[in-house]
């Protein structure tokens, strides 16, 4: 008898593997599905922005568990029809209406070797957990934060608010709450952003056990920045009545208005009274790449923390969030925990200090970095930052096209990429409801409804880079389309309940 081989080989029959029974028939399937994306992607720009799947395609979807296989090919076809034609239309140029990445190409053949590789990135040591390490190193470059800092991906800034919701709590009240509880401190823990933050902080606080109504929403000023005079006085009323204010979230860009929160003042703030300084830099953070607009986001380089998007203005594909903080040992502190599965080995694949599941809910999770690292190698920072500044610019011609316009006029002052404007006239709010939802179905744009000062208005968020400054000459002209249709049909006609509950995307 011959000993067993040191190592397995392909000879060995197959025991009930998922792989293709046929490689070279599956490349040529697989290489037709890739074709089809990217003629999806080229073609865009002829497409509808939208259309709602019809009921016949959406019953496709409740039918019973497929108890035998399909072939691939004829799989390809169904979502070919099924699900192609029927997306969000967020990659479309004409899509303005929420704050939403367009995608790339690059991205997409990323996202598809790091499906490949299907590396699990919650730790271990293997080189995804390196690349990861190198987008928190990119992002300290361009923030101005110290090498030593820490990040992970997430899902989104929504989570990376909540992570630093939990950082900053972990470290106003000690490690002790996280086995004692919030009651055995004996502290109730405040926090203070402004009117115009995102909803998802205060579901941050709901759900690490603040409770959303100790964090107090402060009155802006006109340009949408949190008001400085209010937010000391919040706390020094807080601090009076025996509550523990413990941190402040700035925001850099507003999903409303693109505003920015005067963030030095801020980071000096809480420099005095010793808060945790968190910025929700969702998307307008990333205006650090770009010389033009970095301006805005002065003192961002002196938060404790900052949540951020990456599938947002850098258009890697969704989901892509990331939360960086300044002191890696406050990371560590809110997160870190133990199990014997989770044991380090000096050497081997367990080896390594610190794994991404320490510095966060999750353990096993996907490898975000690799599309992300894909999209700064291949365009370069500086190319993203222009792209971001193009956006800006695009928007500021859709503000001359309004306030050129017989039609319609501006909302709100345009500091960044988001242009509110409203139809002219009597019953505004309603038919700026109607014209919207007349683009949507018409396929033709889509922008949104958001609510200012308590009036429905029109929304067009610029963030996609395949937007072009000639697109809002067609885009108004539809617009004032749309307005001349609705008029026509008389108020009645377009007058809607108000459901709208502000928007936040
Ligand atoms: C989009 C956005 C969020 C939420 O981010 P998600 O990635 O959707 O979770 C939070 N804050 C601001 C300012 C945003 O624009």
């Amino acid at each position: 008898m011959s000993a067993p081989p040191d190592r397995i080989d392909a000879q060995t029959p197959r025991e009930g593997d998922l792989d293709p029974d046929d490689w070279e028939a599956f490349s040529a399937e697989a290489h037709q599905a890739l074709d089809l994306m990217i003629a999806h992607m080229r073609g865009l720009r002829a497409q509808k922005v939208w259309q709602p799947a019809p009921e016949e395609v959406r019953a496709r979807f409740q039918a019973p568990l497929p108890r035998q296989g399909h072939d691939f090919a004829g799989l390809i076809d169904e979502f070919a029809t099924s699900i192609l034609p029927y997306g969000a239309g967020n990659t479309h140029p004409l899509f303005m209406g929420w704050v939403q990445g367009a995608g790339t190409a690059i991205g997409m053949v990323a996202e598809m070797l790091a499906a490949g590789l299907n590396a699990n990135c919650g730790g271990r040591n293997h080189i995804a957990i390196d690349v990861e390490r190198q987008i928190t190193l990119w992002l300290a470059e361009i923030f101005g934060f110290p090498p030593e800092a820490s990040g992970i991906f997430v899902t989104g800034t929504s989570m990376a608010n909540l992570l630093a919701t939990l950082v900053a709590r972990t470290d106003a009240l000690g490690e002790n709450v996280r086995g004692q509880g919030l009651l055995a401190t004996g502290r109730q823990l405040t926090g203070y952003t402004s009117q115009e933050a995102h909803g998802c902080i205060d579901k941050a606080f709901d759900l690490a056990g603040i409770g959303a109504s100790f964090l107090r929403h402060i009155p802006v000023n006109a340009e949408g920045g949190i008001r400085l005079d209010a937010l000391r006085a919040a706390i020094a009323r807080d601090r009076a009545e025996g509550l523990a204010p413990a941190m402040i979230v700035g925001t850099a860009g507003t999903v409303n208005m693109g505003a920015f929160d005067d963030l030095d003042a801020l980071a000096d703030l809480c420099a005095q009274e010793d808060l945790w300084f968190h910025i929700d830099g969702a998307f307008g953070a990333l205006c650090a790449l770009s010389p033009e607009l970095q301006p805005l986001v002065k003192g961002m380089e002196r938060a404790d923390s900052i949540a951020l998007d990456f599938h947002k203005w850098l258009h890697v594909p969704y989901d892509a969030g990331f939360f960086l903080c300044r002191d890696a040992e406050a990371h560590r502190r809110a997160f870190m925990s133990s199990g014997a599965y989770l044991s380090r080995a000096p050497r081997g694949l367990a080896a390594g200090d610190i794994w991404p599941c320490d510095l966060g809910p999750d353990l096993s999770r996907g490898f975000r970095a690799l599309k992300t690292w894909f999209t700064f190698q291949a365009f370069g920072a500086e190319k993203l930052g222009e792209t971001i500044a193009t956006t800006c610019r695009i928007a500021r011609h859709l503000a001359d096209l309004i306030a050129a316009s017989p039609n319609f006029e501006l909302c709100a002052p345009v500091k960044l990429n988001i242009v509110c404007f409203s139809a002219k006239g009597e019953n505004s709010g309603a038919l700026n409801r109607a014209i919207v939802m007349d683009l949507h179905e018409r396929g033709l744009a889509a922008p949104s409804i958001t609510i200012l000062d308590g009036k429905p208005v029109i929304r067009a968020a610029i963030l996609n880079h395949r937007t072009r400054a000639s697109d809002m000459d067609v885009f108004i002209a539809a617009a004032a389309a749309s307005a001349e249709r609705m008029r026509g049909q008389g108020i009645a006609a377009f007058q809607q309940p108000d459901i709208d509950q502000g928007d936040i995307d």
